[in-house]
């Protein structure tokens, strides 16, 4: 265990060394995104979070009334068309 932690510990020395190496070659200093303590970037993140939301889901299209759904709630009919609901895939069969 007090392996693992000394393996971090040098990790982080390894990509702070590395980080320092690019913005000194990159020139002066780039203001906040250049000091090390600043960390990862965050947009990235954000946006990962956003897409692995548990709430999120496919959204798709009543081909009978145009109301939008999510599709584990759909009523797909043999062509391959979404519906709110069984009458609206029995209406659009006829
Ligand atoms: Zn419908």
């Amino acid at each position: 265990m007090k392996y693992l932690i000394w393996l971090v510990v040098l990790l982080a020395v390894v990509v702070w060394f590395q980080r320092a190496k690019k913005s000194m070659l990159a020139g002066n200093d780039n203001g906040p995104e250049a000091r090390p303590e600043s960390g990862i970037p965050r947009p990235k993140m954000g946006a990962a979070r956003r897409s692995a939301e548990p709430g999120a889901e496919t959204m798709v299209q009543c081909a009978h009334c145009g109301i939008h759904f999510p599709s584990s709630e759909a009523v797909v009919h043999a062509s391959g068309a979404h519906y709110c609901c069984e009458e609206h895939r029995r209406l659009a069969s006829f």
